[in-house]
């Protein structure tokens, strides 16, 4: 299981790759393929798929991992398919969030600092929108006024393989009437979140993707996550803490 897993070096290859990832997502709101992987840093397929399994296992991304071709699902902050939230760069579509927690690092990466960044979305119980606007980390504006982001999966069952799962949990809602509705729903308890209390909790990667090209390997651990968002102020109850 991956999580709390034991520190590891990046190769070379991953560090070259994933800094190609950012900067070509952040360009063309996608990510390489094999080929355009191959041109710009001369990976060939062994290396590249090699260098994202790394990629996947220090929380970078998620791939097929048996994927002939590398298939690329998410690289954080993005996705390659329709996510609950779609991210406008100076009011043109850009790309698909990861989920809502990944929208708090995403208009820190550093091509995007001269821009606002808007995030479309909708209360994941009845599909109402909701949106806010953010630069480099700052809240420009929100509708409505409580939003908030609800996290229906326990960090105890976070990253067993990759990140499909909990970033699919990670929703927003129009306030905690909602969010209950939500939950009876999909019949699972969750834990919410306000945007300024996700800003510190998921916002941090966010000084560092881009930013640090050697930035170490991330690791999952349930009992940091947790007590890091007690110490926000965030009601852990159900995460049976
Ligand atoms: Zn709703």
């Amino acid at each position: 299981m991956p999580q709390d897993i034991a520190p590891f070096e990046w190769s070379d290859d991953a560090l070259r790759l994933r800094q190609l990832v950012y900067e070509h997502w952040c360009e063309h709101g996608r990510g390489p393929n094999l080929r355009d992987v191959h041109e710009a840093i001369g990976l060939t397929r062994r290396q590249t798929v090699q260098a994202y399994r790394q990629l996947q296992l220090g929380i970078c991304g998620c791939i097929d991992l048996f994927s002939q071709n590398a298939s690329v699902y998410r690289f954080m902050p993005f996705a390659s398919f329709p996510t609950q939230v779609k991210a406008y760069v100076d009011d043109t579509f850009h790309s698909f969030a990861g989920c809502a927690m990944e929208t708090m690092p995403f208009s820190k990466m550093p091509p995007f600092a001269d821009s606002t960044v808007t995030f479309e979305s909708y209360c994941s119980c009845c599909l109402e929108p909701v949106r806010f606007t953010a630069k480099a980390g700052q809240f420009l504006s929100r509708e409505p006024d409580g939003l908030l982001i609800h996290v229906s999966t326990s960090p105890w069952d976070w990253q067993l393989i990759d990140t499909m799962y909990q970033c699919d949990s990670m929703n927003f809602v129009i306030d905690a009437d909602h969010a209950e509705r939500y939950e009876r729903e999909i019949g699972r308890r969750g834990v919410l979140f306000t945007l300024e209390q996700a800003m510190v909790f998921a916002g941090g990667s966010g000084d560092r993707r881009m930013w640090n090209f050697h930035a170490p390997p991330e690791t999952s651990s349930p009992e940091k996550v947790i007590n890091g968002a007690r110490g926000l102020g965030v009601d852990v109850a159900n995460w049976d803490a």
